[in-house]
């Protein structure tokens, strides 16, 4: 009978073991954690694009820049000119070998300065590409925060139902004799987790074979009784 007993704690012990199981799985398996890979993933995506554009914005201030010194230099250059040209006293094939310069500095000026508009159109166009990806990526970023949250919390009442069963366990597993256990413990890997089965209606409960009767006198002569079909443990 003790042994009996032993089997039946043996049974308790394993609907507690399948509970953490099914607590693990379920702590690996929150229809949140997927989610969060795809809000994360979405954020480092965005992240790329951002620092592409603002490479692309920076590279673009200092051709700004550039053509900005230069068209300085050539209007300093434009009045030196004019001025020498103004104040006369040139022959005239000087005066007109200025002319041709002076026509030459204005016509650079101005396509600098139509240089520098399209590139302050590309910059309005880029910051309005960063102003929608800092957007999208702050909602992305909220999503990711807001699934964060919700796993913690998850987690933290799965962790919960987890601790509680360790304690019940922990009061079981005393009541086991060691070598009960240990046969136990080697066959719940190799047998999904189910290591003992309740033989009811001549079935058994781990892998519902029917047991013959002569099977069955067999199996309660033996210790610890196993049954024929799957060598799970059996309880009476
Ligand atoms: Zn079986």
């Amino acid at each position: 009978m003790m042994e009996f007993r032993s089997l039946e704690d043996l049974l308790d012990l394993q609907a507690v073991d399948l509970e953490i199981d099914r607590l693990l799985y379920q702590r690996q398996n929150l229809p949140a954690l997927e989610q969060y890979k795809i809000a994360a993933a979405e954020v480092a995506q965005l992240d790329v694009l951002i620092t592409d554009v603002t490479g692309r914005i920076r590279e673009n201030d200092l051709v700004v820049d550039r053509a900005e010194g230069e068209l300085t230099i050539t209007e300093i250059k434009l009045e030196q000119e004019e001025r020498r040209l103004y104040a006369g006293g040139l022959s005239a094939r000087d005066a007109e070998h200025l002319r041709a310069e002076v026509d030459m500095l204005r016509r650079r000026i101005s396509q600098r300065e139509d240089e520098i508009l399209a590139l302050i159109d590309e910059r309005e166009l880029q910051d309005a590409e960063a102003a929608d990806l800092d957007g999208r990526r702050s909602v992305a970023s909220t999503t990711q925060g807001g699934l964060e949250n919700e796993i913690a919390t998850a987690w933290k009442a799965i962790d919960g139902d987890i601790a509680r069963a360790e304690v019940r366990k922990a009061d079981i597993i005393p009541l086991i004799p060691a070598e009960l256990l240990e046969t136990y413990e080697q066959l719940r890997p190799i047998k999904e987790g189910v290591a003992i089965g309740r033989l009811a209606d001549d079935q058994c409960g781990g892998c519902h074979l029917r047991l013959t009767a002569a099977e069955q006198s067999q199996v309660a002569k033996s210790d610890p009784p196993r049954c024929p079909h799957c060598r799970r443990l059996l309880a009476p």
